[in-house]
């Protein structure tokens, strides 16, 4: 039924018989050079140059006014919320449309997870949205915001810039949370090279976080990074990353509790290389989204998803919403079982069983997006 557009991809792809990966890193830089470098000098592990160096990259590609590495993006999610001050027993609001390490990293820290809506043209969380929930289901009292239900304090709103799109008026979001006295994380896990109104995602919030995991845009084999805004958060993002180790010119002292969650320098090494060639595969990349909304325009199943107003998007997974439901299945079938990689969206965080029994707001538009998404093979291109 879809050999066309299976065909269509595999034509894109100059790969006329061989598995098609939905998302493949590229080593094409400098990657060997400074992984050996680092094999060289010995300092492979918590002390090392690359570390430094990839730290500033980010900044300069983002204009956070500090990013700390971390070794994972989970781990980075788990410090940012700590250092938003959340405690046991608070609530953290989020989209019920994202990947599962968004709910576990809340979960580290024995917060409750509270799931809202995310919107069918953004993909992501509104200020409307936010604020409807917001007035139904919380009071604020003397600048803190309260779940009515149970009168847990809302600490934290976690956005999640989906498959790279960032979110839309994240402005009036982050200021909508403020004058509750709501902290923002952006778990800009998937959006590296993505902005919104010429804004890096990440850099909104009071904090974010990024992974450079082996699926995503950019790769240190696994990695992540925090990203803040206030360089006085900044400095504490390092020292609670970093077991919280006061500087000593030989004393083990430690002043509060902290975490081992530095990147590595051999990771670090692997990343600056990728971050070199950064702008070369956002170029690509959005070629090869062109040529899919060419591919997948009047197309009889599917709609190509696009950017919307004032969105920059990385495109790192390509996005196809099906006409119809029953499309869906159907096409991951085919397409897998003919050795094209792709895959529908994640189960919705509220219906995992250690999420069930989360509140919610209204999420008709998270269900309908749960049964219609689907993302195609979306690697880097050499060219286009
Ligand atoms: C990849 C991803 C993470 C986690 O990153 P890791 O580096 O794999 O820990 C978190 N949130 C989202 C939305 C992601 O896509």
């Amino acid at each position: 039924m879809f050999e066309k557009e299976i065909n269509s991809i595999r034509t894109l792809f100059k790969e006329p018989e061989n598995f098609i990966p939905l998302h493949e890193p590229r080593f094409w830089g400098k990657e060997n050079e400074y992984v050996a470098k680092t094999i060289e000098s010995t300092f492979v592990s918590s002390v090392g140059e690359y570390v430094d160096e990839a730290e500033r990259k980010l900044e300069e590609i983002t204009g956070a006014k500090k990013a700390v590495m971390t070794v994972n993006g989970t781990s980075a999610l788990h410090a940012a919320l700590h250092l938003l001050g959340a405690k046991r027993g608070e609530t953290v609001i989020t989209q019920a449309l994202t990947f599962v390490a968004t709910c576990n990293a809340i979960s580290y820290l024995c917060l409750d997870c509270v799931f809202v809506d995310v919107s069918k043209e953004s993909l992501n969380i509104t200020p409307e949205i936010l604020k409807k929930f917001l007035d139904e289901a919380t009071y604020t009292k003397e600048g803190k915001t309260f779940l009515k239900h149970n009168n847990s304090r809302v600490r934290c709103l976690v956005v999640m810039h989906t498959f790279g799109f960032s979110a839309t008026d994240i402005q009036k979001t982050v200021e909508l949370c403020h004058s509750r006295g709501i902290k923002v994380l952006e778990d800009a896990a998937e959006s590296l090279g993505s902005f919104y109104q010429g804004q890096h995602t990440g850099t909104f919030g009071d904090i974010g976080a990024v992974s450079f995991n082996g699926n995503k845009v950019v790769t240190s084999g696994g990695g992540g990074a925090i990203f803040c805004n206030d360089e006085e958060l900044g400095q504490r993002a390092k020292h609670i990353t970093t077991t919280a180790k006061v500087p000593h010119p030989y004393k083990y002292e430690h002043d509060e509790m902290g975490f081992n969650y530095r990147m590595p320098n051999l990771n670090a090494a692997l990343l600056c290389a990728q971050l070199e060639n950064l702008a070369f595969y956002l170029e690509q990349k959005r070629k090869l989204a062109d040529e899919y909304k060419k591919v997948f325009s009047k197309n009889p199943y599917f709609d190509f998803y696009e950017e919307i107003d004032g969105v920059k998007a990385n495109y790192w997974l390509n996005v196809l919403i099906a006409k119809e439901d029953r499309f869906v299945d159907d096409f991951l079938k085919e397409a897998n079982g003919k050795k094209v990689m792709v895959r529908p969206v994640w189960n919705l965080m509220n219906t995992l069983e250690m999420y069930r029994d989360s509140f919610s707001g209204d999420l008709s538009n998270s269900m309908f997006l749960e049964k219609r998404i689907v993302n195609i093979p979306s690697s880097v291109l050499r060219e286009i």
